[in-house]
């Protein structure tokens, strides 16, 4: 059945009232000047809102009109927009664009899509957004949001931004051609997501067709401790910074019953509710005394029974190291383990914390089974890591940091991943830098651990490299 435009459209205008404000829209709110419209249109494209926002006030700080903007060189305007994506190609357009006005327009920014659509870094959609914001006159911007939520609600069967444009042009109501981009905009960065659309939560949810959508699943809450589950550890290098690179949709993805993350830098109250209240979930959390470092989390979907922080020794406590939950039949100790550092100068630390969650771990075995996981910043073997050789003195791959890690298997855990893998190759952290995990030049470093006698509960060990949002990788372990 068709849907009632009128209604989805009205709808969901109330809707977004409470939704973030797109860049542009909240740019044209602010001054209504078609210069910063225009600018910060072009700025947009393909860069998530907030970057747009911080990178326009930079500029318009120089450059607030055509003038100053005409001043600034390619270079200077380069560093002042990075790193909104393509930053150096927009600079270039920017660089051009004063004299372009100039020599087409007499200076002026021009109202209609075939005029800007002359300017350089201005295609159709830019065009239209300026049209339509800046000018307030009839035109449709059709962006990915609008191109992909009207086929899903099937308004439209078109392959391309450019044939729904037209196709809208022909069928929806003028009276919606303005506001529709930052209505779909909104509701597609909020709701109605290019991946595993909120439809649970959605208010068209009934009468939406939902054209080929997989929404996302919806976590529930597992009461008991004895069916299989599903664990995942994951260094995330900052959950806050990993939030704004879709952190709540890969979660979702991941779908773990204990998701465990390390170095979280953070204080639950430093958080966001939507990092607080992860639906599904009830959060533990171990954060270190001082800000912004180290700290670990777990999300459950089992309420333990209870729960230890720390290691009962103040020195690496106060680091927010180590987060255990117990449950009737196995512990769940997610940890970060301390990085040896430049100059090894913190290896000594090391392998005293070493020491101590070892000893920690074999106490809990003696009572149930024990699962250990998380960045441990060790390769065990050279079969760990990209370069063993040139990497023998360095904090991660030290003798003494690969002693531990044999003494601590000899002492009666697995390293569950080598169960099953035993291939070169297989990593869970690579550096940032010399474009390494595209080179796959990296280590392997965090670990699924379990205490001997449990290695029939075992069912799988993984590496989950395809997941990005971290300098390392999710790992997955299936439990029974
Ligand atoms: S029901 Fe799902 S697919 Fe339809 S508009 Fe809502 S979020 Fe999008």
């Amino acid at each position: 059945m068709p849907i009632d435009i009128d209604q989805f459209i009205t709808t969901l205008e109330q809707e977004v009232r409470d939704y973030q404000v797109p860049v542009v829209d909240l740019i044209a709110v602010q001054t209504n000047d078609p210069y910063r419209i225009l600018v910060a249109t072009i700025l947009s494209a393909r860069t998530r809102d907030e970057v747009t926002a911080k990178a326009a006030t930079r500029l318009f700080k120089e450059a607030p009109d055509l003038d100053s903007l005409a001043g600034l060189s390619e270079e200077r305007l380069a560093e002042l927009i990075k790193p909104v994506g393509f930053f150096r190609n927009k600079a270039g357009y920017l660089a051009k664009l004063p004299e372009s006005l100039d020599r087409e327009f007499n200076g002026k920014i021009p109202e209609t899509v075939e005029q800007l659509c002359k300017l350089p870094g201005v295609g159709r959609k830019t065009a239209n957004l300026v049209v339509a914001v800046a000018f307030k006159k009839p035109a449709i911007c059709v962006d990915t949001h609008v191109h992909r939520i009207m086929n899903i609600w099937a308004y439209v069967q078109t392959a391309t931004p450019l044939a729904t444009e037209m196709a809208l042009r022909r069928q929806l109501p003028e009276k919606y051609w303005l506001k529709i981009n930052s209505i779909l905009v909104a509701f597609g960065q909020g709701t109605c997501k290019s991946q595993r659309p909120h439809c649970d939560r959605c208010v068209l949810g009934d009468s939406c067709p939902k054209i080929g959508v997989t929404p996302r699943k919806i976590p529930g809450r597992k009461t008991t401790t004895n069916s299989s589950l599903k664990m995942v550890s994951w260094n995330v290098n900052g959950l806050r910074a990993v939030e704004k690179k879709g952190f709540i949709d890969l979660a979702n993805e991941l779908d773990a019953d204990l998701l465990a993350l390390q170095e979280i830098k953070a204080l639950p109250e430093q958080l966001s509710e939507q990092l607080l209240n992860l639906p599904g979930y009830k959060a533990y959390y171990h954060s270190a005394e001082k800000k912004g470092y180290a700290g670990v989390c777990t999300y459950s979907r089992v309420e333990p029974d209870n729960i230890i922080y720390g290691l009962g020794n103040e020195e690496f406590d106060r680091e927010g190291r180590v987060l255990t939950l117990e449950f009737a039949d196995f512990y769940f100790i997610n940890t970060y383990f301390p990085n040896a550092q430049h100059g090894l100068h913190r290896l000594p630390f090391k392998l005293d914390f070493n020491e101590t969650i070892q000893a920690f771990c074999r106490q809990l075995a003696k009572k149930k089974s024990v699962i250990i996981c998380g960045d441990l910043n060790v390769a065990h073997q050279a079969i760990d890591l990209a370069n063993p050789k040139s990497n023998e003195k360095n904090p991660g791959f030290t003798i003494e940091e690969r002693n531990w890690l044999d003494s601590f298997l000899a002492a009666g855990f697995i390293d569950t991943f080598r169960i099953f893998n035993q291939e070169a190759g297989q990593y869970t952290w690579w550096s940032y830098r010399f474009n390494a995990r595209a080179r796959n030049i990296g280590w392997r470093i965090d670990y699924f651990c379990v205490d001997e006698k449990s290695r029939r509960r075992v069912r799988n060990s993984t590496i989950k490299a395809e997941i990005l949002g971290s300098d390392h990788c999710p790992i997955a372990l299936e439990w029974k």
